[in-house]
């Protein structure tokens, strides 16, 4: 891949992508999202800002594999009032206090009833948490749980000026064209509210990697999904099953912004060639990581990976959903992502697409004894300044292994050495014709 890589590694560059990324996820950190609606209608319009995404909208009521397409959901205003008219929980000031997908409500009722309907954290009673009510209709609010105990007996009107009712299920999609048909899939989950790590991190990740890799000559072609968490994922499977062949690799994108160590979770197959890629690269960077086998619980991997499909789709995060306690209240705010977080998290995937990009096999067109490498001037190559020089074991591992059968990986693997050194070596003797590419 013709992919730039000074710009993702270099010093004053890389915090400028992380504040462009942080300010996205600024801008779109207020808007009330949700599976359907409106919500996710304006976050995809602003991401269409710095890509050209396509939007598609599929009727509530269509059949996806065994799941139907659910009503639409859109909110203008939430409140609880005490018996004296002040607004005591107000989804203006943020709207986690509205459990996500409530059906409209307006009714007064005594506290202890209220009660029923509210959720609240006591583990920690100044954080709001997150729920929702999806595919089961019912209302309620989410409140601090220290304010929960501030009130008092009495009758409360509670008003969620909310509409469920027959309309779309919305995501967006950009396809970058590549040299080949062959697909990079990156997806990322866009239905939660007011939540920064989880998941607008992801959101802001995979739309400046798609800016990235948009203005790049790459192998592959690249397809971002923005789509909402389970019900987005299986509807753009059951809608584009003829073509999912052409997916080669594939990543889901979730809380890439916190300070925690990066956490790959494998695809199903468990040794796909994005697994490798992801955890060579991991590997070889400075930053401490953990890499998990698959398990059937989690993001939309868990569609990509399900049986009928197994595709080579994995997770990357830093740290994973449910392990930082930030996850789903809002203590996961704009102070929890930081720009230095998230450029790591974009040098490390434009690292990862690299590699696949450029994992190719090769064929040694020299294979009785080694070439002569002096008498080519590649020894002069050898020990050169420090980006141009080519290493002589890389150039030998790499001579050695290109048979057909290896990959540029394989040969890294093996070998030990960092991708990027073989990938040079490899480009080296292409251009003292001592290596053919092998036809795709
Ligand atoms: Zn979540």
């Amino acid at each position: 891949m013709a992919l730039d890589m000074t710009r993702a590694q270099g010093g004053t560059a890389v915090h400028d992508i992380g504040t462009e990324i942080h300010g996205l996820i600024t801008e779109l950190f207020p808007i009330c999202r949700s599976i359907t609606g409106n919500g996710v209608r304006e976050t995809l319009s602003i991401i269409g800002r710095h890509i050209p995404l396509e939007i598609h909208e599929v009727p509530t009521g269509t059949e996806v594999f065994d799941w139907t397409v659910p009503k639409e959901w859109n909110i203008r205003d939430a409140y609880i009032k005490n018996s004296r008219g002040e607004k005591v929980v107000d989804y203006r000031k943020s709207n986690l206090h509205v459990v996500n997908y409530s059906t409209p409500v307006r009714i007064k009722m005594p506290l202890e009833d209220l009660k029923k309907h509210v959720f609240s954290l006591p583990e920690y009673p100044d954080r709001i948490p997150y729920r929702t009510s999806y595919y089961n209709e019912s209302w309620g609010f989410c409140l601090a749980h220290n304010d929960l105990l501030r009130l008092r007996d009495g009758e409360y009107e509670v008003c969620i000026d909310s509409k469920l009712e027959p309309g779309h299920l919305t995501y967006g999609e950009y396809l970058i064209k590549g040299e080949s048909d062959a697909e990079v899939l990156i997806s990322t989950h866009i239905c939660h509210p007011s939540l920064a790590n989880d998941n607008l991190s992801g959101v802001a990740l995979a739309t400046f990697l798609a800016r990235e890799l948009g203005g790049r000559r790459s192998r592959y072609s690249y397809r971002f999904l923005f789509v909402p968490g389970t019900i987005g994922s299986i509807t753009w499977l059951c809608r584009n099953q003829g073509g999912v062949d052409k997916i080669k690799h594939g990543l889901v994108l979730v809380d890439v912004g916190d300070a925690g160590k990066f956490t790959y979770k494998k695809s199903r197959r468990g040794e796909a060639e994005v697994d490798r890629a992801v955890i060579h690269v991991l590997k070889h960077s400075t930053s401490d990581y953990d890499a998990r086998q698959f398990d059937p619980y989690g993001h939309d991997e868990r569609q990509y990976c399900s049986p009928g499909f197994n595709l080579p789709v994995g997770c990357f995060s830093r740290t994973p959903h449910g392990e930082f306690p930030e996850y789903h209240t809002s203590a996961d705010d704009l102070t929890f992502v930081r720009p230095e977080y998230l450029s790591e998290s974009f040098a490390m995937c434009l690292s990862i697409l690299s590699v696949l990009d450029d994992n190719r096999r090769y064929v040694n067109l020299n294979p009785m004894c080694e070439p002569q490498l002096g008498k080519r001037g590649l020894y002069r190559m050898i020990g050169g300044p420090k980006d141009g020089g080519v290493q002589e074991v890389a150039l030998l591992w790499t001579l050695n292994f290109s048979d057909g059968a290896h990959s540029l990986l394989d040969i890294s693997e093996r070998s030990g050495i960092k991708f990027d050194v073989v990938k040079k070596a490899a480009d080296a003797l292409l251009q003292h014709e001592l290596l053919g590419a092998l036809p795709e």
